[in-house]
């Protein structure tokens, strides 16, 4: 860690205390100019990138994960309270992989089981996109699953 008085590169750790937010405070001595001073270490969570099906990556972006569960739940009796709740508990989640990359299908299951709880209807608004259910035969086999939950 670098002197914010001289610049040196080199310091002594005098202590280390740890703080609720799980960021850790140290307090340093320079090695060259005896100045004192401290740092805060704290982890930052990262979003992983998304990897479409094309093999492109793309920046997980909160706000188009929003508009599709707000389409999906339009008209129905879904709170923007719980539109917004999903979409963070999906962005969490990603981030508590801890991975740099995870395949962009992942956001959609993730969306499709929380959208299962809120609301059946928006449910199988999202899965004919996403699953792209694009005939009355496979949309029908995913209402059947539905109803014999
Ligand atoms: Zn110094």
């Amino acid at each position: 860690m670098r002197c914010p008085y001289c610049q040196h590169d080199n310091s002594r750790v005098l202590d280390t205390t740890h703080d609720s937010q799980g960021g850790i405070r140290r307090r340093r001595e320079c090695l060259d100019c005896g100045q004192r001073f401290s740092t805060y270490e704290r982890a930052i969570l990262a979003t992983p990138l998304l990897v479409k099906q094309d093999g492109a990556r793309e920046e997980f972006d909160r706000d188009k994960l929003l508009s599709g569960i707000r389409i999906a739940c339009a008209k129905r009796p879904v709170s923007a309270t719980a539109i917004e709740r999903l979409s963070g508990e999906v962005e969490a989640t990603l981030q508590s992989m801890g991975r740099s990359e995870v395949s962009s299908r992942v956001v959609g299951d993730l969306v499709i089981t929380g959208l299962k709880n809120l609301d059946q209807i928006a449910y199988i608004r999202y899965a004919i996109v996403y699953l792209g259910l694009d005939d009355l035969e496979s949309i029908r086999e995913e209402i059947d699953r539905l109803l014999e939950v």
